[in-house]
């Protein structure tokens, strides 16, 4: 990885190859931008057919260019586009976005033609953005570059923007271009060629005038080096995603529970394990990242609410409750305060009432007594316009108590913004993120809470066991892959739950039947007795299980219909038979260039009918895994219910981090189920697992 991406996002210069006389073209708008913008060096059209594009010079050749070229624009067709780089190379360009389509997404000749500018630029030491994509936007008015041919022309602000898509980075940056907000970098990297969301991110990063990352990915390369850096990242500013493709089909058909699961729900979980917020809408994230772009973050969930309208403040109630977000009393110093600038008819409470009525002073007092209470973390404004008061100086207001104070203050700021204009523009130069409706400015306020949490959550420890036996597994792996076999046998799956120290409950594999009875009594009764064999993935759905077997009698007469169904080829395993307790789910399944996806849950119908499932991608930590149990929807029956104990938790995030490092260790294991694991009382014992590479 290499963030230094200052030759693409300051530029000294641009040329253009492939700039066209023709309004109608990329060639020419881009070219448009980049005057309409008043990118800061000088543009070159390189053309050898024509002298002047735009009123600029042009030139035949990148090669006959008379000053340097940092940035160059590569718009002509795919096969002409080797050799331009390689001129490129030989002026110096430092580089390159190819805005042209037609490479790798179109088969093998595209591909040949994308190895072979990447092989070129790389001799040269140039960086590629695309091929297949929109560029770059820099609005720090030292450099004013639009390298893009979009439309939307933001002004200079905090909010910066990575876009796999353009369509959907454009979307972005006109939704915040019509809020007013202002933008300070965009890249939209189409093939990614080179230039990866990764290294675009840590840049962004490392920018002091980004105060907030937006991020729209449909597929990340290299994961685990992504989710390093934007760890690193988001420590320092929030990185907001929207998490696509969530409904994809990828929930193959599996041959084990935690494939039908898993799906491709991998973004979310890569975002998560990366501190990343992920938001359902891309209004909404909008929204969040006005928010956390001019705003300090809260310490807390503690909000005070200061209306001048009734309606409103149920609303904004409602949305911040079930956000999480709660609302203590204001203090009795605090109300004694009030009660002496407030108007008569004030409700003098959280929220604050201040009425229609209320002035600049009201409003002054209002926040003024909230920012000072420690125990509000943040602050929530309804302010609607009344014709009757000196709304300007409301806004001055309301401006000058969030920046003379420390905690971040949202606002539902209802008004016709053309009448108010003046109130408006004083909010926005004070910089209080303003929403048109009550739930919105709540969850937007909801996201710096978001944001805070995300911040100081504590960083988990992903447990090294020691007390394992990797050469048990190897062994065993090997063994099976020597035979082609994927599915492994009862005695190899256990043998590796033993040999992680996974509890199993007491266990034994006889291939004859007329052993069956004597090995039951030597595990001691009652037992279990099950089919084992590589064909049979769900044992009981072919009467392949026979529980609570109490005897020696009852065990041979087992066997002897196993048979008689399943064949006379099954072994059987014998297993110790034990009290229910709470069925629990582990599984774990390999996730192209991700590692492992883990997975817990309740067993039984909870995962069966309710797909009651938590996530997790490994290396699993042991906040992760405390996580993952406290995510489910029946977290509140693992804590114990009705006088039914509940499971040892401590237990349970060891077996899984045993098993996130097993897979870790063994990236082979395709997909692996535990289903179910019992948790009576204090003990928590595997009965049945399966294993397939
Ligand atoms: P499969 O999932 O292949 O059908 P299992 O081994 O999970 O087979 O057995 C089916 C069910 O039988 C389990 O979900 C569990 O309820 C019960 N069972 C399995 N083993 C035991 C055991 N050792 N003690 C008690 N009940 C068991
Ligand atoms: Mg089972």
């Amino acid at each position: 990885m290499n963030d230094n991406l200052d030759p693409l996002f300051k530029p000294r210069s641009v040329a253009l190859i492939g700039a066209s006389v023709k309004e109608l073209s990329i060639g020419n708008v881009i070219i448009k931008n980049l005057l309409h913008y008043h990118f800061r060096g000088p543009v070159y059209p390189i053309n050898p057919k024509v002298d002047e594009i735009r009123g600029l010079k042009a030139y035949p050749s990148v090669l006959d260019v008379p000053g340097d070229v940092d940035l160059a624009h590569i718009v002509i067709p795919p096969p002409f586009v080797p050799e331009e780089v390689e001129n490129c190379g030989k002026k110096g360009v430092r580089a390159i976005i190819i805005n042209t389509a037609g490479f790798k997404e179109m088969g093998a000749e595209g591909q040949a033609l994308e190895d072979d500018f990447l092989a070129r630029a790389k001799r040269y030491g140039i960086r590629i953005v695309g091929p297949n994509c929109q560029g770059i936007i820099n609005s720090d008015p030292e450099i004013n570059a639009y390298c893009n041919f979009t439309f939307t022309y933001p002004d200079p602000g905090h909010i910066s923007v990575v876009a796999q898509s353009g369509g959907v980075g454009a979307v972005i940056m006109q939704a915040f271009y019509d809020m007013g907000i202002g933008q300070r970098m965009y890249a939209s990297t189409g093939n990614g060629s080179d230039v990866s969301i990764t290294e675009i991110l840590s840049y962004y990063g490392k920018d002091e005038t980004t105060r907030a990352i937006v991020l729209y990915a449909e597929r990340i390369e290299n994961t685990q080096e992504f989710i390093a850096v934007a760890k690193q990242v988001t420590a320092r500013k929030p990185v907001l995603a929207i998490t696509a493709g969530r409904t994809d089909k990828g929930a193959e058909a599996s041959r084990s529970h935690i494939g039908g699961l898993a799906g491709s729900i991998s973004l979310d979980l890569i975002y998560k394990k990366a501190g990343i917020m992920t938001f359902g809408s891309q209004a909404e994230l909008c929204h969040a990242a006005v928010a956390l772009s001019s705003q300090p973050v809260p310490h807390g969930n503690k909000v005070g609410i200061i209306t001048n309208t009734g309606g409103p403040s149920v609303i904004a109630i409602d949305e911040l409750v079930s956000c999480g977000l709660e609302l203590p009393p204001l203090s009795e110093k605090g109300r004694e305060i009030l009660k002496g600038t407030m108007l008569e008819s004030a409700s003098i409470r959280n929220p604050l009432d201040v009425v229609a009525t209320a002035g600049p002073g009201h409003f002054k007092s209002a926040l003024e007594v909230m920012m000072n209470e420690p125990q509000f973390d943040s602050i929530y404004i309804n302010f609607v316009t009344p014709p009757f008061v000196d709304c300007e100086n409301v806004a001055r207001a309301i401006a000058a108590a969030a920046k003379a104070g420390n905690k971040p203050v949202v606002c539902n700021y209802m008004t016709d913004k053309q009448k108010w204009g003046g109130t408006s523009k004083i909010l926005k130069e004070g910089e209080i993120p303003c929403f048109d409706f009550a739930e919105t400015a709540a969850r937007a306020l909801h996201s710096l809470v978001r944001y805070n949490a995300i911040r100081s959550a504590r960083e988990g420890a992903v447990k090294q066991f020691t007390d394992i036996h990797r050469e048990v597994v190897q062994a065993t792996l090997l063994h099976a892959h020597a035979e082609n076999r994927e599915v492994l046998l009862a005695a190899e799956v256990y043998g590796i739950l033993n040999a992680y120290k996974i509890p199993v409950a007491p266990w034994t594999v006889v291939k004859e039947r007329s052993a069956v009875a004597e090995a039951a009594a030597g595990i001691g009764f009652p037992v279990v007795i099950k089919a084992d064999s590589e064909t049979i993935i769900h044992k009981s759905d072919v009467g392949g299980v026979a529980v609570n077997i109490n005897n020696m009698q009852e065990a041979a007469a087992v066997a002897e219909s196993m048979q008689k169904i399943l064949g006379s080829d099954i072994k059987f395993f014998i297993q110790k038979f034990l009290l229910k307790g709470r069925e629990l789910i582990i599984g774990a399944k390999a996730s192209e260039g991700a590692g492992h996806i883990i997975m817990f849950g309740l067993g039984g119908i909870f995962v069966e009918v309710m797909k009651d499932v938590a996530f997790a991608i490994t290396p699993v930590s042991d906040t992760e895994a405390m996580e993952m149990i406290g995510a489910l929807k029946a977290a509140r029956l693992i804590e114990g219910f009705r006088g039914e104990k509940g499971i040892n938790k401590l237990k349970t995030v060891e077996i899984i981090q045993r098993i996130s490092m097993l897979v870790s260790d063994f990236p082979t294991i395709r997909e692996m189920d535990l289903n179910p694991l019992f948790a009576t009382g204090d003990e928590i014992c595997v009965v049945d697992a399966r294993i397939i590479l």
